[in-house]
């Protein structure tokens, strides 16, 4: 795969992701009470094993820094928590500071039938 197209791909999954996001919070916040709880029943868990599954792969080394995020040459890393699970936390306490706004009219109003 070519620089351009891993770039390509990158974007679209990244995309695919913060969409689904977006239109997940939507629903939480938006949608009627019939969609919010089918939502918590089915897309929760699915986000859920999404996180845990990232969470996972950022485990310490043998000198104590992320497998996944170290970078660079040796002499020059600086021991730093892993700061994707810094950023994941931080962005979780601070939601109520800086909360995602869907937009009112995306809402879905999924009615069980
Ligand atoms: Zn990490």
């Amino acid at each position: 795969m070519t620089t351009t197209q891993n770039h390509v791909v990158f974007g679209a999954l990244q995309e695919n992701v913060l969409s689904r996001l977006v239109e997940m919070c939507d629903v939480a916040v938006n949608g009627d009470s019939d969609a919010a709880a089918s939502l918590a029943r089915t897309e929760v868990p699915r986000l859920v094993a999404g996180l845990r599954a990232l969470v996972l792969q950022h485990r310490p080394d043998e000198n104590g820094q992320c497998v996944q995020c170290v970078a660079g040459r040796w002499w020059r890393r600086i021991a730093v928590p892993c700061h994707v699970l810094l950023e994941l936390q931080l962005s979780m306490m601070k939601y109520d500071e800086k909360p995602i706004r869907p937009s009112r009219h995306r809402a879905r109003t999924r009615r069980s039938s």
